[in-house]
């Protein structure tokens, strides 16, 4: 079950944990602006509606027709919009969210940066840590890197995602101001790295582990939310199938089935679903059409010089034509793309 209390007081939270206790099971306290969310964690059968809702402070008590609940649009009717910096996502602006797989030289970085405005891409992608299959793979330029990163996307006034791989390098992303975490598709049921960035201010990209169901990936959402940070976007990013000729399949029902389950933004990243570059504009049109608030795109300066995924980069030129068409369609569907 779980109790959605409006602006309790610490007291009236204290009772309705209490009286959860009495009956022999847990509580689980999130607290947000407005709402405190309770959830009852045990045989829920055991407790009544009635003798919760009648609590002081008790909006409503509900139980459990979901597993996830802060995340679900059950609870939130309205499409969440989440301020990154004065940018809007998960309105009717789309954000494309572009730069290189990792963050190499400082040279590389301005470059890139300049390639991100230079398009109209508003947010600027970048791996200083980089989760690779071999152990004797580019392992990332790490803290320097963010630190490159963020000089910079300073020049061009861009806000910065990157992704967390570690808790132990959260200090150092609060430390340089990391605009929005990005959790990998490998990481995306790491529960003790959700519970920490639960506990930050700062909005969070949550990508789609590589074999994850829909329900697995709203669970692994609900962890974050659960800590009381509700600034979570969903990011499909392909998933594993019998099919070899692509690096991954893209999975556009995805797409539809979160904008119907969750009030928090969907995002896609067309560059790891098709894993090459030339696959790249047609699965962002397939996105964008399919009602994606948005794409995390790679984009390069030289991509044949690129340190990882050389493959999948566009180049600064094909970013912009690519902005170009998706902007068409963005106006289609009633949408826009600044
Ligand atoms: C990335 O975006 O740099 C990345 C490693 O993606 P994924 O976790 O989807 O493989
Ligand atoms: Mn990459």
């Amino acid at each position: 079950m779980i109790i959605v209390m409006k602006a309790p007081t610490d007291e009236q939270v204290d009772l309705v944990v209490r009286k959860i206790k009495e009956f022999g099971l847990d509580a689980n306290i999130s607290r947000g602006t407005e709402r405190t969310v309770i959830g009852a964690i045990g045989d829920e059968r055991k407790l009544d509606q009635e003798l919760f809702e009648s609590l002081p402070g008790v909006e409503q008590a509900l139980h459990i027709v979901k597993p996830y609940k802060i995340v679900a649009r059950e609870w939130h009717k309205e499409d969440t919009v989440i301020d990154i910096k004065g940018i809007p996502l998960g309105g009717k602006e789309i954000q494309i969210i572009s730069g290189p797989c990792s963050v190499e030289t400082q040279a590389q970085m301005d470059l890139s940066a300049q390639g991100v405005k230079a398009a109209g891409s508003r947010l600027m992608r970048g791996g200083a840590f980089k989760p690779r299959t071999s152990p004797y793979s580019f392992q990332g330029t790490g803290v320097e890197g963010l630190d490159i990163f963020r000089k910079a996307a300073d020049k061009q006034g861009l806000p910065i995602v990157t992704e967390l791989m570690d808790v132990r390098q959260l200090d150092a992303f609060l430390e340089y101001g990391v605009d929005v975490i990005q959790i990998g598709t490998r990481n995306m049921q790491n529960f003790d790295l959700l519970k920490e960035v639960g506990k930050v201010n700062v909005p969070i990209i949550l990508k789609r582990g590589m074999s994850a169901t829909i329900s697995e990936w709203l669970m692994a959402a609900e962890y974050i939310a659960a800590g009381g940070n509700h600034n979570i976007i969903f990011c499909e990013r392909g998933i594993r199938t019998f099919e070899t000729y692509y690096r991954n399949v893209l999975d556009v029902t995805a797409i539809a089935v979160l904008k119907k389950e969750t009030h928090l933004p969907v995002i896609v990243d067309p560059s790891h679903a098709g894993g090459k570059a030339w696959m790249v504009p047609a699965l962002s049109r397939a996105a964008i059409a399919a009602g994606a608030d948005g794409l995390l795109v790679e984009m390069h300066p030289n991509p044949c010089e690129a340190w990882c995924d050389a493959d999948q980069a566009l180049n600064p030129q094909e970013l912009i034509n690519l902005m170009a068409e998706l902007r068409g369609i963005a106006h289609v569907i009633g949408r826009e793309i600044l």
